[in-house]
């Protein structure tokens, strides 16, 4: 059998962690396995790197940044690779080079393309132990690129994909996945399936546990997924296409404050507005999430969106440079929002799910900002000193306790 092991900052903080994953690999290694890791940078290295970079210029060159974040995951992967030996175990560490994993282009954002498997599978054949940095890629140009922060969830998913691998775990500081951050939402409850869909929404949605790049991967190549904990034994979550009916409306809420609320105002009613301003928006690179229109009046409408808090700098410069070709009057931007979700396959067969969520943050005298929804989820914005409230307001409502 081959196993991809993924395991995060927090599950290779220091010494006493490195062992006890590289413990962990062993148990598969001597069971007969052939094994894959792949690591990010230990504790909060990233931030760490990126805090240094902003120290010496604070818009640092996307490349020489991407040049910097990449040696966090080296780091890990060296170290690993050390442990090892000192166990007497066969392993090698491979960066994104060695490997050869290519990516497109976009320093900072880039999204894996191919992945060439002759080294790794050259190593396997040899009884070693692989340990590959999460994270990272190359691009055409042979600089390095990374996937966006909480990337390597994404890199081990795609390893497991073009390895045919068996098994795909990603071992993290929590059980697996909750119906709601148990740091915020006391009463939440671990599940033990969900499937790729509702894990995809909750990831896209702030639940955190795994990047949502990686969900969409998992369940394009059907790569079986397990969320588990790398301090402990416990089962962990599965994530597949088609989950045993517990009668659950909803599967989970997740909250998300990492965005701000783009309103341009004074936008002329007629045809190509809207795909003026998202054309822009779109090639800076730029995810928007939530898009609302106005009803036309007096001849002009405003359009307000939402996007991830560190590109909205980015978007609004891009519309105030085209303020004149977009004709707009003003632009408004308020980063102190937040996203709130209800997500659940189980909606899509229930009306109401809206209703009930809106019920629930009335309850809570939660004002919303703008809704959103999808045949498996509902998002609102609302204020985010708000956030927490409105999640174990809307988690009581669903009953979704233990
Ligand atoms: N080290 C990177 C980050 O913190 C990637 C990861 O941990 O998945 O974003
Ligand atoms: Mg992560």
């Amino acid at each position: 059998m081959l196993v991809v092991k993924k395991f995060g900052g927090t599950s290779v903080a220091n010494k006493e962690r490195i062992y006890n994953v590289a413990n962990r690999c062993l148990e598969d290694y001597r069971a007969g396995n052939q094994v894959v890791v792949v690591l990010s940078a230990m504790g909060k290295q990233t931030d760490v790197l990126i805090d240094m970079a902003k120290d010496i210029n604070d818009k640092p060159p996307k490349r020489e940044l991407d040049m910097l974040l990449t040696t966090g995951e080296q780091i890990s992967v060296a170290l690993m690779g050390m442990a090892f030996d000192a166990l007497n175990v066969p392993a090698v560490s491979l960066n994104a080079f060695q490997v050869a994993m290519h990516t497109t282009s976009v320093y900072g954002n880039a999204r894996l393309k191919r992945i060439d498997t002759e080294r790794i599978r050259h190593e396997l054949d040899n009884k070693k132990i692989v340990v590959v940095t999460g994270f990272q890629g190359i691009n055409k140009y042979d600089d390095f690129t990374t996937l966006g922060r909480g990337g390597s969830d994404t890199t081990a998913v795609a390893l497991a994909a073009a390895l045919h691998a068996d098994k795909c775990e990603i071992y993290t500081d929590v059980d697996g996945v909750y119906t709601a951050d148990p740091r915020i939402v006391p009463n939440a409850r671990k599940m033990k399936e969900i499937t790729y869909d509702e894990m995809l929404d909750l990831a896209t949605l702030g639940a955190g546990v795994l990047h949502n790049r990686s969900v969409e991967l998992a369940k394009k190549y059907n790569v079986p997924l397990v969320v588990r904990s790398s301090l402990n034994t416990s089962e962990g979550t599965t994530i597949k296409e088609v989950v045993k009916v517990e009668g659950m409306l909803i599967s989970g809420v997740a909250a998300e404050k990492n965005a701000t609320r783009i309103s341009v105002i004074g936008l002329e009613d007629r045809p190509g507005v809207a795909f003026r301003l998202f054309n822009l928006i779109a090639k800076a690179n730029i995810n928007v999430d939530m898009i609302l229109q106005s009803i036309g009046r007096d001849g002009t409408k405003d359009i307000s969106f939402t996007v991830p808090e560190d590109m909205s700098d980015d978007a609004v410069k891009i519309i105030e440079d085209n303020m004149d070709m977009l004709r707009a009057h003003q632009v408004d931007v308020n980063k102190d929002v937040a996203k709130v979700s209800v997500v659940g396959a189980g909606m899509m067969s229930n009306p109401g799910v809206a209703a009930k969520m809106f019920e629930a943050l009335f309850g809570a005298d939660i004002n919303i900002n703008m809704i959103s929804t999808s045949e498996i989820r509902v998002t609102v914005l609302i204020s985010e000193k708000d956030t927490e409230r409105a999640m174990r307001a809307v988690h009581d409502a669903f009953g979704l306790e233990d």
